[in-house]
């Protein structure tokens, strides 16, 4: 059993309110994915849950409510498990924090990396993405063991983040931390997600770009993830709001734009990364085969993007073992 700790933040910094509660939960779970869509295979970390950053779009409101954010405190268990996870693991294993959460969002009251960071850095077959929209890196930056480690950002266009992310740091803030993180040696990924279509969207994710091109050196870029937005049903009234058009229901339920239009942000977008990226470093999240075949020209399988993933972190990570199959 655990301790459960809840917070909120408060208009400047986090503030925590703290309660008691009993889990027993696991730490380590497979990525949900989405059914009959490719999926990158990532392991989260399931250290906290909730978000009180405000996206309007934010998926964690139909899981969680309006309950505060959380996270499990039982930490020596979460290493335990880790330590038995990995050694029944075969190839490469990726985890990441942000799935349930902002990875960052308690940091600065209840500091995990750390000792998460560190603890990555000894191993020789998985990484970990921290994945944030704030600048909260101040204590990570001070971490000098931090290889196998990957500091990402969630980042939009200008005008979205500042009409539909709520707390979210402003994109230029988001950049110069990530700026900040590359300079103490950090590799880096970033998630176009969601993208959304309004008018003079091409512009937008165009200025996002080159300001992230002129402020990062692109050879520190593990990859960049593009996803239109997308959402269940019963957020259709919320997301009226920000999004014009009509949406089709996917197989997995959720409802997207059309496929056309879903393409042609991905091209536009990419066409964009593409100047200082190159494609073995750049993915879909949640998208169909086909989208990836209009994009990429190539029908892409779960089991090929986690290759396509795993391959750019070896080119990034040298302390990564040729071990256990994993290249
Ligand atoms: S930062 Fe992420 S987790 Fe937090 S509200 Fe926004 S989308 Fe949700």
């Amino acid at each position: 059993m655990g301790i459960y700790v809840t917070m909120r933040m408060d208009e400047n910094e986090n503030s925590a309110f703290v309660k008691s509660i009993k889990t027993n939960r696991r730490f380590i779970r497979p990525c949900p994915g989405t059914p009959q869509h490719v999926c990158c295979g990532y392991q989260i970390i399931d250290f906290a849950r909730g978000c009180d950053i405000g996206c309007s779009y934010c998926i964690l409101s139909t899981y969680f409510g309006s309950e505060a954010p959380a996270f499990y405190g039982e930490w020596e268990r979460l290493f335990a498990q880790l330590d038995e996870f990995l050694e029944k693991s075969r190839g490469l294993v990726r985890f990441g924090t942000g799935e349930f959460t902002d990875s960052l969002l308690f940091e600065k009251s209840y500091p995990l990396y750390n000792r998460l960071i560190p603890y990555f850095s000894r191993r020789t077959d998985s990484v970990i993405e921290i994945k944030t929209k704030t600048t909260n890196i101040e204590s990570l930056l001070e971490i000098e063991d931090h290889d196998n480690t990957i500091t990402a950002w969630s980042l939009n266009s200008k005008y979205i983040a500042e009409t539909e992310e709520g707390r979210a740091a402003p994109i230029h803030r988001r950049i110069e931390a990530a700026r900040a993180a590359q300079d103490a040696g950090y590799r880096l990924a970033f998630h176009f997600d969601p993208i959304i279509l309004y008018e003079g969207w091409e512009n937008g994710y165009r200025e996002t770009i080159d300001m992230l091109f002129r402020s990062v050196d692109p050879k520190n870029i593990v990859y960049v993830s593009m996803g239109t937005l997308r959402f269940p049903p019963k957020m259709k009234a919320s997301i009226r709001k920000l999004a014009s058009g009509e949406f089709i229901r996917g197989k997995d339920g959720k409802l997207r734009y059309f496929r056309p239009l879903r393409t042609r942000a991905y091209n536009t977008i990419k066409s964009y990364l593409s100047e200082a990226v190159d494609d073995s470093r750049l993915y879909l999240c949640m998208e169909s085969p086909t989208v990836w075949e209009d994009v990429f020209g190539t029908v892409m399988t779960s089991h090929g993007l986690r290759k396509r993933l795993d391959r750019a972190c070896f080119s990034k990570f040298s302390r990564l073992e040729e071990k256990k199959g994993l290249r």
